[in-house]
């Protein structure tokens, strides 16, 4: 059994649907479960439409709505299935938005319950598209609703998955479909609280959607067909040297993706971690028939990161990537009376929290702590409160980079090489993560591109393989 989910650019259009029918047919005797996104930009327009509705610009609302039914409608035509019963489905989940938006108008309230509401129809109308899709490549598909399987709990617009609930439910409604030979396709990024009321898992959520079926099916691998060969080893669009990682950990990935990689969801791996299930990243415009392999294509993401050095004596070999965390600010604070004294840090934490104001990543000496934040909006009123007890000086326009290798912490000589790389760019902050699997620097943002080639040549030489 296998999950495999495709992204909005892998089901954007008819050319992108009949490269999905033939990949899912390629799997086919391996009992695929297909997690399909809402057709690229969809999403963005539905939170768009929701906004006009909700600030009584009915007409722009039902202009944008009827563009977007067109656009599905023209995806089916295109796909030869301009009149059958996916015509009336998608009919008619357009219109029951249609109501609901006119619902949103009237009341000129957009709760967080009914934003989940208004988003989820991507995902409710990509799988009948996908679906149809399938069968005109001969293949028995079947939708499943995913709001009877994906059961979460209240928090609208970034619910949490509700396991056990989950595990039973996928039994219930999928293994039945699987039995009788048929695909499933489903929503991805879609569920339902116990009760039935609709909830979303979070821009991206998708990936996620994948991996807690897969968890919950027991999936031999989940794959996440999308638009790119795989994880790479930087941002192509800083470092164009960049190069597709061929095997790297959950630990690496999940640290990598936190940390600007934009592959993947930094939630998606854990529920595929704790089954110890292998992830895939492939490239739906790049698909090479037959069980896939990292010699010649996409990312897999396993347990333990097999190739890369565990222990080594070459800097070089232990890192998997690097990424890159742009324009956030960092802040200093000091205070002679941190000297010795216990109780600072909590001082310092307590205003974060109080301002809800996420930090990245910290060094500390012994009268100061620097700090770095991405969201700079409430940066004066935090450097007030901090500036009761402390000396405080902020700044924008810095990046966070991150080297991320799971070999790092055995192996001697990593930090100098990154110095060395960097030459004279100027390192604001440094800092050695916890996990021991990540290196961690502040520099300017402007410097960031030479920064990345920079680092990229010394640890991803041209001649090496990259994994
Ligand atoms: N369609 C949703 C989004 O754009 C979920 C996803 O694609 O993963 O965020
Ligand atoms: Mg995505």
């Amino acid at each position: 059994m296998l999950v495999m989910k495709f992204g909005g650019t892998s089901v954007q259009d008819a050319a992108a649907l009949r490269r999905l029918a033939a990949i899912v047919a390629d799997r086919r005797r391996e009992s695929p479960v297909v997690v399909v996104s809402a057709l690229a930009g969809a999403t963005d327009r539905l939170i768009e439409l929701a906004t006009l509705a909700l600030h009584g610009q009915g007409d722009f609302a039902a202009a944008s709505l009827a563009e977007l039914r067109e656009r599905h409608l023209r995806v089916l035509a295109d796909l030869g299935g301009g009149a059958g019963r996916e015509r009336e489905e998608l009919n008619a989940a357009f219109a029951a938005l249609g109501e609901l938006l006119r619902g949103i108008s009237a009341v000129a309230e957009l709760t967080p319950r009914t934003r989940d509401a208004v988003v989820a129809y991507g995902e409710r109308v990509s799988p009948i598209l996908a679906r149809h899709a399938l069968a005109a490549a001969g293949l028995p598909a079947t939708t499943a609703d995913a709001r009877r399987i994906i059961i979460t709990d209240e928090r609208f617009t970034a619910a949490q998955p509700l396991e056990a609930e989950i595990q039973r439910a996928a039994a219930a409604e999928l293994q039945p479909l699987l039995a009788a030979g048929s695909i499933p396709v489903l929503g991805g990024f879609i569920g339902a609280t116990r009760r039935g009321v609709g909830t979303t898992l979070g821009r991206g959520g998708s990936d996620f959607s994948a991996a807690i079926l897969g968890a919950a099916l027991e999936a031999e691998r989940i794959e996440i067909w999308t638009d790119v060969d795989g994880m790479l080893t930087a941002d192509p669009r800083i470092c164009p040297a960049a190069r597709r990682i061929q095997r790297i950990s959950f630990a690496e990935a999940a640290e990598s993706a936190y940390f600007g990689a934009k592959v993947l969801h930094p939630a998606t791996l854990l529920p595929a971690m704790r089954k110890n299930i292998p992830v895939w990243v492939l490239n739906s415009r790049n698909f090479h028939p037959g069980p896939p392999d990292p010699a010649v294509t996409g990312t897999l993401i396993t347990a333990r990161q097999a190739g890369r050095a565990q222990r080594s004596t070459d800097p070089c070999a232990t890192v998997a990537c690097i990424s890159s965390k742009r324009n956030v600010a960092v802040i200093d604070i000091v205070s002679t009376r941190m000297l010795l004294a216990h109780g600072f840090m909590k001082a310092i934490f307590d205003v974060f929290a109080a301002h809800q104001c996420p930090v990245d990543m910290i060094s500390t000496s012994e009268v100061s702590v620097s700090l770095t934040v991405a969201d700079t909006a409430q940066l004066p009123a935090i450097a007030d409160a901090l500036g009761r007890f402390a000396e405080v000086r902020y700044e924008g326009r810095k990046a966070i980079l991150c080297l991320v290798g799971g070999g790092m912490r055995n192996t001697p000589g990593v930090a100098a090489a990154v110095f060395s790389a960097l030459g004279d760019i100027n390192i604001r902050m440094i800092s050695q993560g916890a996990s021991e699997m990540n290196i961690s620097l502040v520099i300017e943002d402007d410097d960031v591109p030479r920064a990345v080639e920079r680092l990229h040549a010394r640890f991803f030489p041209a001649a090496a393989a990259a994994d």
